[in-house]
């Protein structure tokens, strides 16, 4: 009996013929790479990830917030504010979109699109735009009343580079790991429930008559 809903007429009947519905679109993807590679940080306050992609949609670079290379994470000071500008952690923190660049894994990142959590201060847009990306898309603009971020902007309009908010199609992306074991089919065929109308040994031509 029909029940009026395909898709579940394919689920309770075990055939997934059809494909699935509510897969990731890409920006989702691209934007989602860049909040969980931000949960690499160490920074105790804000935690920023960055994702660059080429015009084939294809991820060519990912950073998240940290110390340079080699100065250690329990060494180096994590506080915003301190006594002396020497014990704040900005004159040491590379930033997101600065280790996205650097860590590209292509020659350039030339007419890429960088995803980033936080609108890119001014330092990241000279290297956002140094390096020839064409496009920002970032989540949240929540600074842009300070001076940082307001030139970003008067910097990526003057030289081209286009911004814009990022509109997810869904408020949350949950990673279960556990779901794989829960799938009721496997990826791998179980090539004794296969039927293959092949010829068989007695169907074909007798070479001696
Ligand atoms: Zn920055």
């Amino acid at each position: 009996m029909d029940d009026g809903s395909a898709s579940k007429s394919q689920a309770s009947s075990g055939r997934f013929t059809n494909k699935r519905e509510g897969y990731l679109e890409w920006p989702d993807y691209f934007m989602a790479i860049a909040f969980l590679s931000a949960q690499r940080s160490k920074d105790p306050r804000t935690q920023v990830g960055a994702c660059i992609v080429n015009e084939e949609k294809k991820i060519v670079g990912i950073g998240y917030n940290g110390m340079p290379n080699g100065c250690s994470d329990d060494l180096m000071p994590w506080a915003r504010e301190a006594d002396s500008i020497l014990d704040t952690k900005q004159l040491y923190v590379c930033h997101a979109e600065l280790n996205a660049v650097l860590n590209k894994n292509s020659a350039d990142v030339k007419n890429c699109t960088i995803y980033v959590a936080l609108f890119p201060c001014n330092e990241c847009a000279k290297v956002v735009i140094q390096s020839s990306i064409k496009e920002v898309v970032y989540y949240s603009d929540k600074y842009k009343d300070r001076p940082a971020f307001m030139a970003a902007k008067r910097m990526f309009d003057q030289a081209g580079v286009t911004y814009r908010q990022y509109q997810p199609s869904k408020k949350k992306i949950v990673i279960d790991f556990s779901l794989i074991e829960a799938m009721s089919d496997c990826v791998i065929a179980d090539m004794d429930s296969l039927k293959i109308n092949a010829p068989t040994v007695d169907s074909q031509p007798d070479s001696t008559s």
